[in-house]
């Protein structure tokens, strides 16, 4: 079970993480770093690297949050103490980077600070309640490989070994996020690792079931951010929401998906602020044929490589796909015509030098500010009208680029980022309601 920012983020919340994982069903919690505490964390980094004397008032800043923390979690003065006790010296290591040249090492350890605190306070409170738990140290399991890739072996060892220290105990809490690399220096999972961090646990030990618990009730239909009613969707195939999760619904690292799925564990998505509500759940199972979700994705880059030389020629693709590996620049989408291609990328540190190269083959146009709209769905090109809807909703759109038949569930159109709203709205309207009933459903219009 994964909590979320939010979910742990005050101790009111805490709490309630507290009553809803106290059962006799043994698992393991991973928590994320109370909401706010990461961009704190990396705002203080940045100032470290600066030699910024600012760095100190942040520390200062963040620990008072802390201080009031725990004044409030715990009822009896003992446990008050122990938690203060832990969180001083957390932060007096704070600030003993402060005046030192600062290494990506140290960057680490202190991004790995939020979920040690969160984790900890957790237990602590458990404690007090007279809970049978273990603090489960995320360090002594969790770890990466020289690529950066989760080392599966490794994990499942040695998590193994740490949960069989204790037979009889049924609630594990631990820390998302943060890991090992390939030479035993602290390191994470990147920004929102926790939910892969979970997957990755549930993996190892073959849990029956991977919970994601967050402040949403599971994956919904569309952006509730720029569409107005929007529903939750019961059911996913694990294709459906990595499709998803990777183009833009916030909800779920992208990452996660494939642990479960390598496992064949079914993953749920469900919401700490009403835990009643059925949630999402993704598994191998595919239910439903059509189109069942929107999501989109922000800042991507388009580029064009048009070139003479394309037109009858083999060979052409890979040259071009040999400059984005070569800078390590995953490309998301791609169309061709026969003296073209168009391709995009959401990772633009590289952008100039990959530009400089690919115009060894041809012309380069490079259009940023752009978005993917991303349709998903199970055996979406065998469902009568799913796109000549989703054609007749993006009349008004200008469509940069379409990707159709690249697997049977998704259709992905990118167009610029200035008609993203128009752009959900209309697919919204033409694939999820009926557009003569529309004005029945209520709060839509
Ligand atoms: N605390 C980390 C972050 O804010 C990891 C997570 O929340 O998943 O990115
Ligand atoms: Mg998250």
């Amino acid at each position: 079970m994964k909590f979320g920012g939010t979910s742990v983020g005050s101790p009111e919340r805490i709490k309630s993480v507290v009553n809803l994982v106290n059962d006799d069903k043994p698992k393991i919690v991973v928590l994320s770093a109370m909401s706010g505490t990461t961009n704190s964390l990396v705002k203080i980094s940045g100032l470290l690297y600066d030699g910024n004397k600012e760095a100190d008032a942040e520390i200062d800043q963040l620990e008072d949050k802390y201080k009031a923390v725990v004044n409030e979690l715990y009822g009896n003065e003992e446990n008050r103490k122990r938690a203060s006790g832990f969180i001083t010296r957390r932060f007096n290591l704070l600030r003993s980077f402060s005046g030192h040249p600062f290494t990506a090492v140290d960057e680490y350890t202190v991004l790995a600070q939020g979920e040690l605190l969160s984790t900890t306070l957790t237990w602590l409170y458990c404690e007090e309640l007279e809970i049978d738990s273990v603090l489960l140290p995320a360090l002594s399991f969790m770890r990466i490989d020289r690529n950066g890739e989760p080392d599966s072996y490794y994990i499942r060892e040695q998590i193994d070994r740490e949960l069989k220290l204790y037979p009889d105990v049924k609630l594990f809490i631990t820390q998302g996020f943060i890991c090992k690399d390939a030479s035993g220096e602290i390191s994470n999972l990147k920004r929102g690792g926790s939910d892969y961090s979970a997957s990755l646990i549930g993996n190892a030990i073959n849990a029956d079931e991977i919970q994601i618990w967050t402040d949403i009730d599971g994956f919904h239909n569309n952006d509730p951010r720029y569409v107005k009613g929007t529903k939750a969707i019961r059911e996913l195939s694990f294709s459906e929401a990595a499709e998803l999760a990777y183009f833009g619904a916030k909800i779920l690292h992208p990452a996660s998906v494939w642990p479960a799925q390598e496992a064949d564990i079914p993953l749920l998505l469900k919401n700490t602020m009403e835990p009643e509500a059925p949630g999402t759940i993704i598994s191998s199972k595919t239910v439903d044929e059509g189109i069942k979700a929107i999501a989109a994705k922000d800042n991507i880059t388009a580029i064009k490589i048009k070139s003479g030389r394309m037109l009858m020629a083999y060979g052409f693709l890979r040259k071009v796909f040999e400059v984005f590996e070569s800078y390590q620049t995953p490309i998301d989408m791609i169309t061709t015509s026969e003296i073209a291609v168009s391709l995009t990328i959401d990772n633009t540190v590289h952008l100039d030098k990959i530009i400089r190269e690919l115009k060894l083959y041809g012309s380069v146009g490079v259009d940023r500010k752009m978005t993917i709209i991303c349709i998903v769905g199970n055996n979406i090109m065998h469902c009568k009208d799913s796109i000549s809807k989703v054609f007749k909703a993006l009349e008004n759109v200008p469509v940069r680029m379409i990707s159709y038949g690249g697997s049977r569930h998704n259709i992905s159109i990118l167009t610029d980022s200035e008609h993203k709203l128009e752009a959900l709205n209309q697919l919204n309207k033409y694939l999820f309601t009926d557009g003569r009933k529309r004005h029945n459903h209520p709060g839509q219009d």
